[in-house]
């Protein structure tokens, strides 16, 4: 193995220029729960800086009526919030599932995202809720939404030396509520075969009024479907309007055939689950 510098800069301003100082391969270590097993599997980093004591990015925190994560703050940090998992028990689904408690303690939903596999349990209910990433780079801060964050598998919209700063959860209506589930064949530990986030508001009389549907590992990376969320708006949420939103979700997959589900599974377990996770999603909105 080569020579690796690791470095624990205090500042943003110091994990930019180390960045952008060197010409080698360099890597963002946040909890290192997929950079070092990707390290172990031949990644071969010559720098990497951690970005854990970077005050800016450890703070969890109520903005606008909607919450701001630093890209630092810990899956753990996110479930033990009380009032952050009121607002958002579908994105809390999605964060619980990742690994176990011990993964949990260390791992980021900032890395979640920033690894980009499509089958991250964070992502589908982070896209459903409009969360928006801000990213700082040399040339200054930027934002964008995490469904134009991911590009592909294991790509992002990052440029050489940029950095997630944090995710911003908007304000919430009343009446709203989310939910996330994932098909694995194992009940933890394990990757999601198809995962479904809905988000969704009603009325005072009880219609859907907003919709987010998205799909996670049913295509190269998770995918918002209008066209399900569409199934939704101006119902009650009845039995027909989540048939239709199961048959849009099925029809908007484009998964791949691997020992872990063939593609015709994938499709159709994809309609259940985001059936499934809107019926969830409308139970909780009519709590609140
Ligand atoms: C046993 C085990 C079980 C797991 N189970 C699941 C699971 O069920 N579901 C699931 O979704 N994942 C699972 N994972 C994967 C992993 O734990 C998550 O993806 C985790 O959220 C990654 O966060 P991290 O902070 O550890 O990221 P890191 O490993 O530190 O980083 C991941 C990638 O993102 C980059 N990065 C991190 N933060 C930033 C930033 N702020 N700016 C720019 N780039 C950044 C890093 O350079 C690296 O390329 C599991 C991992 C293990 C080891």
């Amino acid at each position: 193995m080569r020579e690796m510098r690791y470095e624990a800069p205090k500042t943003l301003q110091g994990a930019l220029a180390l960045l952008s100082g060197g010409n080698g391969l360099a890597r963002v270590l946040a909890g290192g729960t997929d950079l070092l097993i990707q390290m172990r599997s031949g990644l071969e980093p010559e720098l990497l800086v951690d970005i854990k004591g970077i005050p800016e990015l450890t703070v969890l925190a109520a903005e606008n009526g909607g919450y701001r994560v630093g890209a630092a703050v810990t899956c753990m940090e996110l479930i033990e919030h009380e009032a952050f998992a009121r607002a958002w028990p579908g994105v809390i689904d999605g964060v619980k599932l990742i690994g176990s408690i011990q993964v949990k303690g260390r791992a980021t939903v900032g890395g979640n995202l920033c690894n980009a596999s499509p089958a991250a349990d964070s992502v589908p209910a982070l896209i459903t809720a409009g969360a928006v990433v801000g990213i700082i780079g040399r040339n200054g801060r930027r934002e964008t939404v995490v469904e134009d964050f991911l590009t592909g598998p294991g790509k992002t919209s990052l440029a050489k030396g940029e950095i997630v700063t944090s995710l911003l959860l908007p304000r919430r209506p009343p009446h709203s509520g989310d939910a996330y589930l994932r098909f694995t064949p194992r009940t933890e530990m394990d990757i999601a075969v198809v995962g479904a986030g809905v988000n969704l508001t009603l009325d005072d009389s009880g219609v859907c009024r907003r919709a987010r549907v998205c799909l996670g590992a049913v295509a190269e990376r998770a995918l918002l479907v209008p066209e399900a969320a569409a199934a939704l708006i101006g119902t009650s949420v009845d039995a027909a309007a989540l048939k239709r939103l199961a048959a849009a979700a099925s029809a908007a997959c484009r998964p791949i055939d691997d020992k872990r589900g063939t593609r015709e599974f994938r499709i159709k377990v994809a309609g259940v689950m985001a059936r499934r996770a809107a019926e969830i999603a409308l139970a909780r909105a009519r709590k609140i």
